[in-house]
């Protein structure tokens, strides 16, 4: 490759929202066989919704809501931004609600939080959390994850004074042109991969949706790293879209949110490449 047609590629590249790194990039870049996406913001719009609200427990809502806003306002998770909206959604009574004071707050990555809230204890998070602490689910409350999860959405269980209380069901849609992009990089002949901390039932619904038959979920996020070391050591050349933790390890890295630049950047490293030679 001479310099100035290498310079030409990436320049075009960065001007494009692709970043291609590395003295070798350029030959990786379009060499790309297989595309490791992230599922939130980067398949999916990443602005989650509260959807639906099963309560477990004879309790009012607006109750329910003002104990895990006061724990989830602590957490920068989309998923308790959402929470939160929601909760002052419900609470008609005033513009900004002042939530009652959160006492030992934690956040458990990849997890969940937990608070005491008017001396009772929360927890809110996945089911892997509420087993790990030793808190029995309730049939109700697996058939309702179950549903949640076959139609795509994530259901975040909720646990006061150690009961399973209430399950919310999530949903973050996939961006429109989602499916659109994974169908054509399909026809380049590029393996593409979903990677998401969240759990296997709504990522394998969410997956199929999109149409990407290669699923790692609740992984945790040294592992993303991790995963795209072990698919080049297979002998894969591997581009990461949307994992900023696994930026090092990758071949090259997407910035930009918009899908479609996926296709871009190996059509621009195809042509680049082969004008080259
Ligand atoms: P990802 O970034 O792929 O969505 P995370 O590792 O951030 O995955 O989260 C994994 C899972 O942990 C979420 O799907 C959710 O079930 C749970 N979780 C994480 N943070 C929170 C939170 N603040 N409230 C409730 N559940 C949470
Ligand atoms: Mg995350």
């Amino acid at each position: 490759a001479t310099p100035t047609a290498v310079m030409v590629g990436t320049g075009v590249g960065a001007s494009q929202g692709v970043l291609i790194k590395g003295g070798q990039a350029l030959e990786s870049a379009h060499k790309v066989n297989c595309i490791i996406f992230d599922k939130t913001g980067t398949l999916t719009i990443g602005k989650p919704v509260v959807v639906k609200t099963t309560l477990l427990k004879s309790m009012v809502l607006q109750d329910f809501y003002e104990l895990i806003a006061a724990t989830e306002m602590n957490s920068e998770h989309p998923l308790a931004k959402a929470i939160v909206e929601y909760a002052k959604k419900i609470r008609e009574d005033e513009e900004d609600p002042v939530w009652p004071e959160a006492r030992a707050f934690e956040s458990i990555t990849g997890y969940g939080v937990k608070a005491t809230i008017k001396n009772r204890e929360i927890i809110i998070g996945n089911k892997s959390l509420i087993l790990d602490q030793n808190i029995a689910i309730p049939v109700d409350g697996e058939l309702m994850l179950a549903e949640t999860e076959a139609m795509a959405q994530t259901g975040i269980l909720v646990s006061i004074d150690r009961e399973v209380t209430g399950i919310l069901a999530i949903s973050d849609p996939l961006k429109p042109n989602a499916r659109e992009v994974i169908s054509i990089l399909k026809s380049m002949k590029v393996r593409n991969i979903m990677v998401t901390g969240d759990n296997w039932g709504t990522a394998n619904s969410i997956a199929k949706e999109v149409g990407i038959e290669t699923v790692i979920a609740e992984a945790k996020p040294e592992e993303k790293a991790e995963k795209v070391k072990e698919l080049q050591a297979t002998g894969f050349t591997v581009a990461m879209v949307g994992t900023d933790i696994a930026i090092e390890a990758a071949d090259i890295v997407l910035m930009r949110s918009s899908l479609e630049d996926v296709i871009t950047a190996i059509d621009l490293s195809r042509k680049t490449f082969s004008r080259i030679r």
